[in-house]
């Protein structure tokens, strides 16, 4: 055993853990149907009007707006419907003195016309149509690069292609963008007793959770999982390994960061490249490390699938999305009273599991090597330093 000399504090390991983070600079284009939360590394500009005609905004009769003055229920306008314009086509003629033209929403104007009477305004008589109501020029009309004018900015580099965003691309007409490659995040598992699920388990062996649960947060944060074999906890295996994963744009290794004889992946990260801390005050997580592999930022995160995860949510989440240059991570928080009193351990910034139940934030947390610690909890509460907190108290949950 090689104990601990002393640990950080969790603030100051957050923050060598994002000056180490170079956000990424490779760069692909990929089809907008694919392009779903990804961000955008070139602008976009419109490279024509959209829309790209005038057109009507409402189905009823494009009119000249002036011959339509003084038209109301007691009085109507009479016009001569000239021709119908349905979506797609093009005006076959232009609307004159006393002449409307009966017309689709999403219709090009016909030359002439000026506004839209809608439909629910007037009432039809033969190829005659009675316009109950004035309108004015332009009215119901949807102007040409109204939208968008030709080459005015749509996307700038460093947009995220939300739903709406991708909406304003696909108006332009763009089949593909251009957007920063997702960080290949490498996953790395050690340890002698960890087995792949849907195989039998032998004697004293495990099922692996943390390339599980470190692959869905990679995933969900911009990051391209890339899952290597399990390492066995020998120092070969792992150094060849670890030279894989340091292909990666970051790698994430779990288990064999503590201090036991053989928890070596502190050994691979000193022989192989350079450590920028190791032990953090945080309970669960204390025993993970940081540092770098041919300039690749590693996390050596703990074992237990609790503290692993738990790690991943404030370590690796701000680290990953800094380099897949995503925006900070903006949790839901709830204020919520605590439903029994809880305490800390002195000197740890604790990461508290809870669960959500008729109105209150139940404690869940059971111990670090239980997974069940997060899997049947909501969120969490941080609890600084060695405190108490109180029954009824109100807390800050942290959604997962
Ligand atoms: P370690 O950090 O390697 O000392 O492991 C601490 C505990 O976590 C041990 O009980 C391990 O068996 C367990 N553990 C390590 N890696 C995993 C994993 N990938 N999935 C589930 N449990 C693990
Ligand atoms: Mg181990």
């Amino acid at each position: 055993m090689r104990p601990f000399k002393d640990t950080i504090p969790l603030q100051q390991a957050i923050e060598i853990v994002l000056q180490a983070a170079v956000p990424i600079e490779r760069r692909e284009r990929v089809r907008i149907g694919d392009a779903s939360g990804r961000v955008v590394a070139s602008a976009v500009h419109a490279s024509d009007d959209v829309p790209p005609f005038d057109r009507a905004m409402m189905d009823g009769y494009a009119v000249i707006a002036g011959g339509t003055a003084g038209g109301s229920q007691a009085g109507p306008a009479r016009l001569r419907v000239v021709q119908t314009i349905y979506t797609g086509q093009i005006p076959q003629r232009a609307v004159g003195p006393g002449e409307c033209a009966e017309i689709a929403t999403g219709a090009p104007m016909p030359a002439g016309a000026d506004a839209v009477v809608m439909v629910e305004d007037t009432a039809r008589d033969g190829d005659e149509v009675l316009i109950l109501k004035a309108v004015n020029a332009r009215q119901n009309v949807g102007s040409r690069g109204a939208d968008l004018a030709a080459g005015q900015a749509v996307l700038q580099p460093g947009d995220v292609l939300t739903p709406s965003r991708l909406g304003a691309l696909a108006a332009t007409g763009a089949g593909d963008v251009e957007v920063y490659a997702r960080p290949a995040v490498a996953i790395v598992s050690t340890g002698n007793e960890i087995v792949e699920p849907g195989r039998p388990l032998g004697p004293g062996q495990i099922y692996d959770i943390n390339r599980y649960t470190l692959a869905a947060i990679a995933s969900a944060h911009g990051g391209d999982p890339i899952v290597l074999p399990a390492a066995a906890d020998a120092l070969d295996d792992l150094t060849a390994v670890a030279d894989r994963a340091a292909d990666a744009d970051l790698a994430v290794f779990s288990g064999g960061s503590s201090v036991g004889d053989r928890d070596l992946t502190l050994d691979v990260l000193r022989a192989c490249g350079e450590v920028l801390f190791h032990g953090v005050a945080v309970k669960p997580g204390k025993p993970t490390a940081f540092g770098r592999l041919r300039g690749t930022p590693v996390l050596g995160m703990p074992g237990n699938p609790t503290s692993c995860l738990s790690n991943a949510y404030v370590l690796l989440i701000p680290l990953l999305r800094r380099i897949a240059r995503l925006p900070d991570f903006q949790p839901r928080v709830l204020r919520l009273p605590l439903a029994r009193r809880i305490t800390s351990t002195p000197g740890r910034h604790q990461i508290y599991t809870v669960r959500l139940a008729g109105g209150a934030a139940h404690p869940a947390f059971k111990s670090s090597g239980d997974i069940t610690s997060m899997s049947q909890a909501d969120g969490y509460i941080e609890i600084p330093d060695g405190g108490a907190v109180e029954e009824g108290e109100r807390v800050e949950v942290t959604l997962f």
